[in-house]
């Protein structure tokens, strides 16, 4: 082999800590509380994040250990997203709206050694969470009370407060240089399943990642943008959005826990943001706000552009915004892959009839990522736009493996001589153009307001109810939250009154493990549920009987057995 002779540049986050400071100190980050509105520039975020690194390393987190936020957007949830990376820990981000029990699994899994809490969520899950030995340190973000960290704490775990803590430290800090393939963030895909998912991110694949967002026919970017990442910081790194504003030197509006349309119209306006980003289901809401207040849309004109994702869109949603002078492109993406994959901005190659029903399709690969679809063989399908297979994805900044979790390589990875690909679960086509259009989900879960439901994990905890016999839970498409479950069930002892008693008790019974979002909307009784070929029950029967004019929650449903 001939080496080239360029420079061995690691690809770390340091590359976007020194460009923002080296050009964009004076950039804007707006973060909305429920309070108020809070404005700082760059400087002020580097400032704080060298102090926060200062903190960390003082109370002796070592290089590679796991720091965990349970945090909404907000200036400081970027802090830690600048310094835990940059200093050469691990930024563990945990879905806050967890139940006490799983957010103290995922501690324990990652082996947590700190871990920084907003305090609306630990005000939530305090008084419950019995936290794991790993985590040593509790630091308490103050961000829509007003009180001082000091009440409702374990003992074993030394207390601080944010403010007072970075505080007391210096603003210079002696940022390591880092190889480029050490652990930068850690993110879990689902924490309901009792089986969590670990993907761990390297400073290569996140930094990569960072750029292929700013990419022309990707996100595109820019350093004029105003970038309002709507999507959870703990949700795949809000999409990656806020590394790649800080690397393209947009400025960020971070809405911290408020996405009602009515809050992300007043942030939208007080940082006059031209980008934004969300799931459909935060966005149907705002279009309707919009279409019903016409002062509304008069405050939100700067906005111009709206990358979408997290499940599917259709054509009345684009052209809803498109009506209002706003830009929808389709976007796909997972957890496993940092997370985005696929784009829908190509157009050259399309009449207008083709124009016009290819946006719905999820788009074409982002340079970097390699997509195929395969059938239940393992075989190749044709990019005809007709056969449908499962969609495998090789990229740079998809994951190899799932952290600590050995057992789930032969599912989830297929390495084959020349590279390794991963399962997505997803099932999708390819046409001749190169569009990825997603039409099924092989995984058994159901994805409601952009957060996962694991059917699982209901199903688990239904079987252990004493009423029941069998029981499925799918997801039922919504118009709101695009998919809720629906539990369908069949008794032991099936009587009219046996059902009214289990209507009742069913939620309250699956509080005392799920959080309420996760409870499913509606129970269905059946004389016995449909199997496939193996005996498992056939959720595909199950969700083709279960169309939206069934007379959902009827105690007298029952289908023929
Ligand atoms: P997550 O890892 O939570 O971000 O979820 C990733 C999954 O969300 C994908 O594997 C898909 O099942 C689903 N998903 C993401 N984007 C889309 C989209 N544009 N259309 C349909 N499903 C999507």
């Amino acid at each position: 082999m001939l080496a080239g002779l360029m420079q061995q540049v690691p690809l770390s986050l340091n590359l976007v800590r020194e460009r923002v400071a080296d050009l964009f100190p004076g950039k804007h980050v707006t973060t909305r509380f429920k309070t108020g509105i809070h404005r700082a520039i760059y400087a002020d975020i580097l400032d704080r994040a060298a102090r926060l690194a200062n903190f960390i390393h003082g109370n002796g987190v070592e290089r590679g250990s796991r720091v965990a936020t349970l945090a909404w957007n907000s200036h400081r949830h970027l802090e830690l997203y600048l310094a835990v990376p940059c200093m050469g820990t691990v930024l563990h981000t945990i879905n806050a709206r967890m139940t006490a029990s799983d957010v103290a699994m995922l501690l324990a899994h990652a082996n947590d050694e700190m871990l920084f809490v907003d305090r609306s969520i630990w005000d939530v899950i305090g008084a419950d969470i019995n936290l794991p030995p790993c985590v040593r340190h509790l630091v308490v973000m103050e961000d829509e009370a007003s009180e001082v960290a000091g009440s409702n704490f374990p003992a074993g775990v030394v207390c601080h407060d944010y403010e007072d803590a970075i505080g007391r430290c210096a603003s210079v800090f002696a940022w390591p240089v880092l190889d480029e393939n050490e652990a930068a963030g850690l993110c879990y895909t689902s924490g309901t399943t009792g089986e969590p998912k670990g993907v761990l991110y390297s400073h290569r694949s996140t930094t990569l990642h960072t750029l292929a967002c700013l990419f022309a026919d990707g996100i595109a970017m820019r350093e004029r943008d105003v970038c309002m990442p709507a999507v959870p910081m703990f949700h795949a790194n809000a999409w990656g959005f806020p590394y790649a504003a800080l690397m393209a030197g947009a400025d960020l509006a971070l809405p911290c826990r408020q996405t009602d349309p009515a809050s992300l119209v007043e942030l939208i306006e007080a940082a006059q943001v031209t980008m934004a980003t969300a799931v459909p289901t935060v966005w149907l809401g705002f279009l309707s706000h919009l279409k019903a207040d016409a002062s509304a849309l008069g405050r939100v004109s700067s906005l111009k552009r709206l990358p979408v994702g997290g499940a599917a869109i259709g054509q009345s949603f684009i052209e809803e915004f498109a009506k209002l002078g706003i830009d929808v492109m389709h976007c796909w993406g997972m957890t496993e892959i940092s997370p985005l994959g696929l784009t829908n901005s190509a157009r050259s190659k399309l009449d207008a009839e083709e124009l016009r029903t290819s946006r719905t399709a999820q788009g074409l690969p982002i340079p970097g990522c390699r997509l195929r679809i395969v059938d239940d063989n393992g075989m190749r399908c044709p990019s005809d736009g007709r056969s449908s297979g499962e969609l495998q994805i090789s990229s740079p900044w998809a994951a190899a493996a799932y952290f600590n979790r050995a057992d789930t390589a032969s599912d989830s990875f297929i390495v084959d001589e020349e590279r390794t690909w991963l399962r997505t679960g997803d099932v999708a086509t390819i046409d001749p153009n190169g569009f990825v259009r997603i039409v099924d989900r092989a995984k058994d879960l159901i994805k409601s307001g952009g957060e996962w439901i694991s059917s699982q994990a209901l199903e688990l905890q239904l079987m252990n109810h004493p009423y029941i016999r069998e029981a499925a839970v799918i997801g039922r498409p919504d118009p709101k939250w695009q998919e809720r479950p629906v539990a369908c069930v069949v008794l032991q002892c099936d009587t009219p009154e046996a059902r009214v008693h289990f209507e009742e008790q069913f939620r309250p019974y699956l509080a005392r493990f799920f959080s309420k979002w996760q409870i499913p909307e509606d129970v269905l009784f059946w004389n016995e549920l449909p199997k496939g070929k193996t005996g498992k029950t056939d959720k595909i029967a199950l969700r083709k009987n279960i169309s939206a004019d069934l007379p959902l929650g009827s105690a007298n449903y029952a289908p023929p057995s």
